[in-house]
């Protein structure tokens, strides 16, 4: 079933049907269940008796195999840290529900193994891609289409992008690409023209509201809020293990020139280092858009807060510490001691109350 807010796409899309492009590129948010959309696509595109709405059977043959993860003319590529990502979410939730069959993908890359001592790649890789390529280039084991899904493409290297791309140009026949993206600004834009375009809405408040409360979500506007309305996202938010450490930090940061930087050091140094940045950075986001507009985005519930901490500091200096925010997500990934981070990271939030007694 695609999510309650994609019927309208899904029902739109089924007009493709007649001549489906042979690369769909489907984008939007993050955390809207794109990838969910794509494989359930994928799935009615193999299944062998759709039925009357084009949703896949879900018994036939096709199905049971693509259910098992194995159909043998279905791929799903992406980068090895997202396949890693979503196998930790799908031990503590459903939300990863395709997150096996991104691992089949993956398998079949011909490159998952024998690099233990590396951490995941975050990029699609050639060999990845070349893997496809051999995938594309044998015939079909059911005799209907082959279908693959790729996700995120901007996470297609160069080397890689540019061997997807004489694939797309010269597709083999039966073949159909699925090509996921929350940053279709980052792809070559060689890639984005060989593609049909299609961008998946953003659910309506009170569609991804109810749907997080059947998820046994109960407040869920706070959550949404946070995660810029993208329910997926939103539902991460309300199971992050470290919630508490959020709350400990949102208190530490309304505390404004009193916040204790070697308590949050000391306090933050488990939890990873961009799960902290994502927090300071929506934090300081939200004292600016108090100090510019009066409405906070992502943290509403603390609006009394954040409304105290920007009298203290001026835009400017708001803006600075922010951007020392941002250029520290640009090396999240490499391994550092979180507990350093953090302190100088608070440290540097105190300071921008200092002019400002
Ligand atoms: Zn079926």
């Amino acid at each position: 079933m695609p999510y309650p807010w994609q019927y309208d796409d899904w029902t739109r899309i089924q007009a493709l049907r007649e001549h489906w492009p042979h690369a769909l590129l489907l984008y939007g948010q993050a955390g809207i269940g794109k990838v969910d959309f794509a494989c359930e696509l994928a799935q009615s595109l193999l299944c062998e008796q759709p039925r009357d709405d084009a949703r896949a059977c879900g018994q036939c043959a096709a199905c049971t195999w693509f259910l098992q993860r194995n159909h043998p003319d279905f791929r799903l590529v992406c980068p090895e840290a997202v396949a890693a990502e979503a196998t930790l979410l799908q031990a503590n939730s459903d939300i990863g529900k395709n997150a096996n069959g991104e691992r089949t993908g993956d398998d079949d890359g011909a490159s998952a193994g024998g690099k233990k001592s590396k951490a995941p790649s975050k990029e699609i890789r050639i060999e990845q891609v070349r893997a496809l390529l051999d995938f594309c280039s044998i015939g079909s084991h059911r005799g209907g289409r082959r279908v693959v899904v790729l996700f995120p493409a901007e996470a297609l290297n160069v080397a890689a992008a540019n061997a997807l791309l004489k694939t797309l140009e010269e597709p083999p026949s039966g073949v159909v690409f699925l090509l996921v993206s929350a940053n279709v600004e980052r792809l070559l834009p060689t890639i984005v023209s060989r593609c049909r375009q299609w961008p998946l809405a953003m659910p309506d408040a009170a569609s991804a509201s109810d749907w997080l409360r059947s998820q046994s979500i109960d407040d869920p506007a706070g959550v949404l809020a946070e995660a810029g309305g993208a329910p997926l996202a939103a539902l991460a938010v309300a199971r992050d293990e470290h919630a508490p450490l959020k709350r400990f930090t949102l208190e530490q940061l309304a505390a404004g020139p009193a916040c204790d930087p070697f308590a949050c050091g000391e306090a933050l140094q488990k939890v990873p280092v961009p799960s902290v940045l994502g927090w300071l950075q929506r934090w300081l986001y939200d004292v600016l858009a108090m100090q510019t507009s009066g409405e906070p985005r992502y943290f509403p519930a603390h609006r009394n807060a954040l409304k105290h901490v920007a009298q203290g500091a001026t835009p400017l200096q708001v803006a600075q510490c922010l951007k020392r925010i941002t250029q520290q997500r640009a090396v999240e990934q490499h391994p550092l001691n979180g507990r350093l981070v953090f302190e100088e990271l608070f440290i540097h939030y105190r300071s921008m109350f200092g002019s400002n007694p």
